[in-house]
C-alpha cells in the first residue's frame, strides 16, 4: 500500500507543539520519546487512533533551533483531510483560536484552508469529498464529524521536478495524475490517507534554511523488510542513490536517502507500529524509550523539559 508513512518537522517549544497539535487540531498524542541521536531532546508523534501510516506527524523538538526559511529541495506543505463540510467549522475555530489563516485557495477542484503552526510550519486543511465517512480520533472537543482524518498530501518545491517524479513512479508506488500551474500531481494507488504529492517547479530557486518550522524529511510507506529491500534495489540500479543502512525506529524500521531534488525521503515499514511498548488505550501517555537508553532513563527524564505547565 504505497503513500506517505510520515512527515518529520522541527518544533522549538515542547509544549506548544503539544497543545497545538492535540488541542487545536485534535489530533492524538501517539508517542511521546526522544531523538534516538540526540535523547536529551524529544521526538513527538501525532496521528489517528493507532498512528496508523499516512496519518504521522511528528516532531524533533529542538528549543535552541533558530527559525527556518523556506527554499528549495524542501517540503513546503502539509495537507490534512477533512469532509468538504467541514472547512467553515476549521476557519471558525482556528480563527477562535488565534491560529492566523490565509485566504482559500482551490487545488485541482478541492478547497483548501492554508495555515501555519506556531513554529511557522505550513500546513494546509482540505476538504475532500468522502472523507467523512472515514474514522477519525475523537479529542473530546472537535465533533467527530469534522475531525482531521489524516494526510492528504505534501507539496514539495524543487529546482526541477524530473527526477524527483522518476523516482516517486518508479520506485515509490505514485502515478502522474494531473498539472495544474506550475504542480504536478502524483498519486498513490489503493489508499485514501496520504495518497498525494505535489512537485511544484521554481527554477533557480535557492535553497533554504533547516530550522524551527522545517519539514526534516519525508517518508513513504513499506509494507516490510522485504518490500524496502526491493524499493532500496531499484534506487541504486535505476536512479543512482545510495541509501543508507536500514535503522531499527522502535515503531518502524527506516532507510534514508537525499533524492535529486534535495529532501530528505525515507522509506519506513509499516510495521510494528506504535503499540509494540505500550497499549493502543495509552498511546502517548508515557515516556518511551528504546532499549539501549532504558539504562538512562532518569539521566534522560531529568533533562527533558516539562510538557504541561
Ligand atoms: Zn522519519
Amino acid at each position: 500500500m504505497p503513500g506517505i508513512h510520515h512527515v518529520t518537522a522541527i518544533a522549538g517549544d515542547p509544549a506548544k507543539n503539544f497543545n497545538f497539535y492535540t488541542r487545536d487540531l485534535g489530533l492524538r498524542f501517539v508517542k511521546k520519546t526522544v531523538n534516538f541521536d540526540d535523547p536529551s531532546t524529544y521526538h513527538f508523534y501525532f496521528g489517528d487512533a493507532t498512528g496508523s501510516p499516512g496519518t504521522i506527524l511528528t516532531f524533533f523538538v529542538w528549543p535552541k533551533a533558530v527559525a527556518g526559511s523556506r527554499g528549495g529541495g524542501e517540503v513546503h506543505q502539509t495537507a490534512f483531510r477533512v469532509p468538504v463540510s467541514s472547512l467553515d467549522y476549521w476557519t471558525k475555530r482556528l480563527a477562535e483560536r488565534g491560529v492566523a489563516c490565509q485566504a482559500m485557495e482551490t487545488r485541482f477542484s478541492e478547497r483548501i484552508l492554508p495555515f501555519s503552526d506556531p513554529d511557522g510550519m505550513r500546513l494546509m486543511l482540505v476538504g475532500v469529498v468522502g472523507a467523512e465517512s472515514e474514522p477519525a480520533w475523537n479529542n473530546d472537543d472537535i465533533p467527530q464529524e469534522h475531525a482531521i482524518r489524516g494526510f492528504h498530501g505534501a507539496t514539495l518545491v524543487l529546482d526541477s521536478t524530473e527526477k524527483t517524479g522518476a523516482i516517486l513512479t518508479d520506485v515509490l508506488g505514485f502515478r502522474e495524475v494531473g498539472r495544474e500551474g506550475t504542480l504536478i500531481r502524483f498519486a498513490a494507488s489503493g489508499e485514501s490517507k496520504g495518497c498525494l504529492i505535489d512537485l511544484q517547479e521554481k527554477k533557480g530557486i535557492a535553497r533554504g534554511h533547516q530550522g524551527l518550522g522545517s519539514v526534516h524529511h519525508i517518508a513513504f510507506r513499506a509494507v516490510n523488510d522485504a518490500e524496502q529491500a526491493v524499493m532500496v534495489g531499484k534506487l541504486i540500479s535505476g536512479h543512482q542513490r545510495h541509501p543508507t543502512e536500514q535503522k531499527d525506529r522502535n515503531y518502524f524500521r527506516s532507510i534514508y536517502f537525499r533524492e535529486p531534488g534535495g529532501v530528505l525521503f525515507e522509506i519506513a515499514t509499516d510495521i510494528p507500529g506504535f503499540a509494540v511498548d505500550e497499549s493502543v488505550e495509552t498511546l502517548g501517555r508515557n515516556l518511551k524509550l528504546p532499549s539501549f537508553l532504558e539504562a538512562r532513563r532518569s539521566e534522560i527524564e531529568r533533562v527533558l523539559p516539562a510538557l504541561e505547565a
